[in-house]
């Protein structure tokens, strides 16, 4: 019969790796066996992924234990002390093997989360005074914000405060209503954002929207709002349907997303839409992506130029 004091505990998330000898006679509190406590990649993977050798031996795991397992390939050893599993991404990869967490563009993109369209390089928060490690082929952009950066990511809250840093205004815009259209930030941590950020930008929390349904979208909105022009979003119109923006009562604003408005049969409702609402005394202004973001002028231009229209003919 076997000894059940030799039994493996098989309780929480890690319950096949943990192993505690229970003592018998009156109760004391279990004796872990260093060794045999976690399996070193399902420790890692349960830290994020990534692993300072010291912080692992904290839970017991010895440096004799870690090559072990460097050797058999079941971990990889990233630079001297850090460890990460096989299969993290190359980006959280290259912030820990660059000495910090990953942050700003990078992090909110691994969350689905809409960032201005740029390069993609690795941005990595080192803390206030972090020390760069060199490494194969690094493109990193290290940010020295305050605070102690440790292994892994940051949290998508520290992440948009730190993007307002490298990017400004419109960038984190963007970025702070797609977090929050994907629920991805609660009240409480939006007023958290709001609090680190300068407090001449604290307006943009304020404008924020919950229902953006695009980075273009957030784009317009703060570039109008400028402009002292407020938008209505996601209007419903008799005979047109749900439109993307209304200015006062008679202009409407659509914008095209990437992909969003392909095909002959896309293109005929939307005439189709344009006929119904002309009918109806609205004028229709649409714009794509690439004028949005990269021929701004011309847009501004024709907004003005409609409203003008408009008032001149009320
Ligand atoms: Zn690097
Ligand atoms: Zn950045």
């Amino acid at each position: 019969m076997a000894d059940v004091s030799d039994s493996p505990c098989t309780s929480g998330t890690m319950q096949e790796s943990i192993h505690i000898r229970m003592l018998r006679g009156p109760w004391r509190a279990p004796v872990l066996h260093p060794e045999r406590v976690f399996k070193p990649a399902a420790l890692i993977t349960h830290l994020g992924g990534v692993a300072r050798g010291t912080q692992l031996q904290q839970f017991g795991v010895s440096r004799t234990t870690l090559s072990r397992e460097v050797a058999a390939g079941r971990i990889d050893r990233l630079r001297s002390g850090v460890f990460a599993v096989p299969g993290l991404s190359e980006d959280l990869r290259s912030a820990a093997a660059h000495g910090g967490q990953l942050t700003c563009t990078s992090l909110l993109r691994q969350h689905g989360i809409w960032v201005l369209p740029q390069a993609t390089e690795p941005h990595v928060w080192m803390g206030t005074k972090g020390r760069e490690h060199s490494h194969p082929d690094c493109v990193c952009v290290s940010h020295f914000y305050r605070g102690k950066a440790e292994m892994g990511s940051v949290s998508i809250e520290r992440a948009l405060v730190h993007l307002y840093r490298c990017q400004g205004d419109e960038a984190f815009f963007a970025s702070f209503e797609s977090a929050w259209k994907l629920r991805l930030l609660s009240a409480a941590g939006r007023s958290r954002i709001r609090a680190s950020l300068p407090k001449y930008a604290r307006w943009l929390v304020d404008l924020a929207r919950a229902d953006a349904d695009s980075g273009l979208e957030s784009l317009l909105r703060r570039r109008l709002h400028i402009l002292g022009i407020a938008l209505n979003c996601q209007v419903r119109i008799t005979a047109v349907g749900r439109v993307d923006f209304l200015i006062g009562n008679r202009l409407i604003l659509e914008i095209d997303g990437k992909g969003n408005h392909e095909g002959v049969a896309m293109r005929h409702k939307d005439l189709v839409r344009d006929a119904a609402a002309s009918h109806l005394g609205y004028e229709t202004l649409r714009f794509d992506y690439a004028q949005v973001i990269h021929d701004w002028p011309t847009v501004q231009a024709a907004i003005i130029g409609a409203l003008r229209r408009l008032r001149d003919y009320a």
